[in-house]
């Protein structure tokens, strides 16, 4: 594997392998990625997507925009885009999972425990109550 391999793959390309691909495991690109370690697909005309978020639409079906619909990689490979690996869940059922079981305080993440403030940050829900009964009543 070369250490810095900036190819991009199109979309095309990859909807061919994967066309062909009939494995259970793991199929991992080596392509670009994006700075969070997720490989990106070019669309054509200068546009790109995360290519699992492409895999997911293509082999898979819609995203539905409601519930900020994130795809997840039940393998824990981010490369990895076999479609029988990805899955879709929910922005905070997502969050979730990646954010570990409790938060700094030890109250457990669940998605009904999460919730994003205006910043878009991942907050426990918990944590604000056991801050607001913190507060001095006026
Ligand atoms: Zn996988
Ligand atoms: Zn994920
Ligand atoms: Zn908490």
């Amino acid at each position: 594997m070369t250490k810095h391999n900036t190819k991009c793959i199109q979309a095309f390309e990859l909807e061919s392998l994967l066309s062909k691909l009939d494995s259970d495991f793991c199929f991992c690109l080596t392509t670009k990625r994006n700075p969070k370690g997720y490989p990106i697909v070019l669309l054509g005309s200068g546009k790109s997507a995360l290519a699992q978020t492409f895999v997911y639409k293509h082999f898979i079906g819609r995203i539905p925009i409601f519930g900020h619909n994130e795809v997840h990689h039940s393998c824990k490979t981010k490369k990895c885009v076999n479609p029988k690996h990805l899955k879709l869940l929910s922005r905070k059922e997502h969050a979730a999972i990646h954010a570990g079981r409790f938060c700094r305080h030890g109250h457990e993440r669940t998605p009904e425990n999460i919730y994003f403030d205006s910043h878009g940050w991942q907050s426990c829900r918990q944590c604000r109550i056991d801050n607001e009964a913190r507060r001095p009543q006026r």
